[in-house]
């Protein structure tokens, strides 16, 4: 048996990679982990957690302004910009320190520095340190991709959205995905005038179509101006600073800053994972086999960098799979079926199981599927003043009477969802929802009262 440095050499302390050390460690295994970065990935330095922060904050705009039907009286407040990033900086740090704490704690032994493979069992990492170790990990997340457009240079991507300097009073987006529709949404909230452009005829891409003009049709009354089938020709600078955006269409947008949030690709760049004889697909991303393994038996990769669900929840599932497949008994098994997410866009879209496209797709009989939605107006806006809608959609499989598809556009639709999603993996059918009783008055309870099936070309 060679004798190595580590057991487990993990390259990357985002979700995936601090999870994974954190729990080998925790079980004796000898853990190294290397990072160049703030402890934490995307997730917490500049995805998730300050996205949703943000998030919360924009939502307090429409509550001061929605407050005024609910008797509040006095002048709403405006935004202190430097005094949000400051607070959201000052939490951030704090989760860096824990995340820290935790791989101490644990017993993982940190490398601060950018970490190359050098053979299959052998990293080196910021050129100081040669580590040998028996498995490594590679769980080095993703990027943004920006496309070759003239003008490229002038645009930012979402991570340097948090610490804007000074706040955009005019923002153009492009993309239509998660990111585009959550930033705009946010920044929207937060004072900006925003213009999305997105290439395709609908946003989000992926998601059940209803919900996909349903959000467009909310974000757009709450002030977001959407351009669809619009492709941005190029980006040019004016002396006085503004940017505009030129699109195929002919038309031009005025911007202080415009953001590419047009997907995000996996940070495989000079890492020397070729010339170990790490198989990488087309889009840079680490092949592995259901185990995680790569081309060379010894290294894994878990994460976007491995680019299955670009997804917090997803990364984390995968390192505690991998770490039983590793060190334990390799009965835990990720299972990418009924995976729930929301998009934190305003209002927020949570979505589990299939699209209704998709389910008619799967099961192509002309009445196999079954479809049931409401659209209304939450009692709380009855009073607020807000013309905001809520949908909810259920999809169902006629034969077997499962819910296979559960969609939600509306306040708090992750929070809700999430519940959801343990009973449609569970197989929850029709009739189940409708024999649970509802909680009343609230909005949820309107998936367990959804009675009357869509018609056929309603
Ligand atoms: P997405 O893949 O969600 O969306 C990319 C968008 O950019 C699509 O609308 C796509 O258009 C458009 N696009 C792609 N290439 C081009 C191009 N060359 N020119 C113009 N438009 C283009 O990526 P995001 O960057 O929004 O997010 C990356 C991933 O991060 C997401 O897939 C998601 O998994 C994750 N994420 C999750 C969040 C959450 O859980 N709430 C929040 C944020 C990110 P088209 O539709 O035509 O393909």
């Amino acid at each position: 048996m060679p004798s190595f440095d580590f057991d487990l050499f993990v390259i990357g302390a985002g979700s995936a990679g601090v999870r994974l050390s954190r729990m080998a460690a925790q079980r004796g295994v000898r853990v190294g982990i290397a990072e160049p970065a703030a402890l934490g990935g995307t997730c917490v330095n500049a995805g998730c957690i300050p996205k949703k922060l943000y998030s919360y904050a924009a939502g307090y705009a429409e509550a001061f302004h929605e407050s005024a039907g609910y008797g509040w009286r006095g002048v709403a407040p405006t935004l202190d910009w430097d005094a949000l990033k400051k607070a959201r900086a000052k939490e951030i740090e704090r989760l860096n320190e824990i995340y820290g704490q935790m791989l101490k704690g644990a017993g993982a032994k940190l490398f601060e520095g950018y970490a190359r493979i050098e053979g299959p069992h052998t990293v080196a990492v910021a050129n100081k340190h040669r580590i040998s170790a028996e498995h490594i990990v590679i769980a080095t997340g993703g990027e943004p991709l920006v496309p070759d457009v003239p003008g490229r240079e002038f645009v930012v991507t979402s991570e340097k959205m948090f610490d804007l300097d000074p706040f955009p009073k005019r923002l153009v987006v492009v993309g239509g995905g998660y990111i585009a529709c959550e930033f705009a949404s946010i920044f929207n909230g937060l004072g900006s005038k925003v213009t999305l452009i997105q290439r395709g005829g609908a946003v989000l891409n992926g998601f059940d179509g209803e919900v996909r003009t349903f959000i467009a049709s909310e974000m757009g009354r709450a002030g977001v101006e959407i351009h669809l089938n619009t492709t941005v020709a190029s980006i040019t600078k004016r002396k006085d600073g503004t940017l505009c955006v030129a699109s195929s269409q002919g038309a031009q947008h005025e911007a202080d800053v415009v953001l590419y949030a047009t997907g995000r690709g996996p940070n495989t760049d000079d890492m020397g994972l070729e010339a170990a004889g790490v198989k990488l697909a087309t889009n840079g991303a680490v092949v592995v086999d259901a185990h995680y393994r790569s081309s060379v038996p010894s290294i894994h990769a878990i994460g976007d960098v491995s680019s299955r669900m670009q997804l917090t929840p997803v990364a984390l599932g995968e390192a505690m799979a991998l770490l039983e497949h590793l060190f334990g008994d390799g009965k835990r098994k990720m299972d990418y079926e009924f995976i729930p997410t929301a998009v934190f866009t305003h209002p927020n879209i949570g979505t589990v199981g299939m699209t209704e496209e998709n389910a008619r797709k799967e099961f192509p009989g002309e009445d196999d599927i079954v479809v049931f939605r409401a659209d209304f107006r939450a009692l709380r806006h009855t009073l607020s003043g807000s013309e905001e809608r809520t949908f909810v959609k259920l999809v169902v499989q006629k034969k077997t009477d499962r819910v296979v598809g559960l969609h939600m556009v509306g306040p708090e639709a992750g929070e809700v969802v999430q519940g959801f999603a343990i009973a449609l993996r569970a197989g929850a059918t029709k009739a189940l929802f409708d024999s649970t009783i509802g909680i009343h008055p609230t909005v949820a309870e309107e998936f367990v009262t959804l009675r009357t099936p869509v018609a056929k070309g309603e």
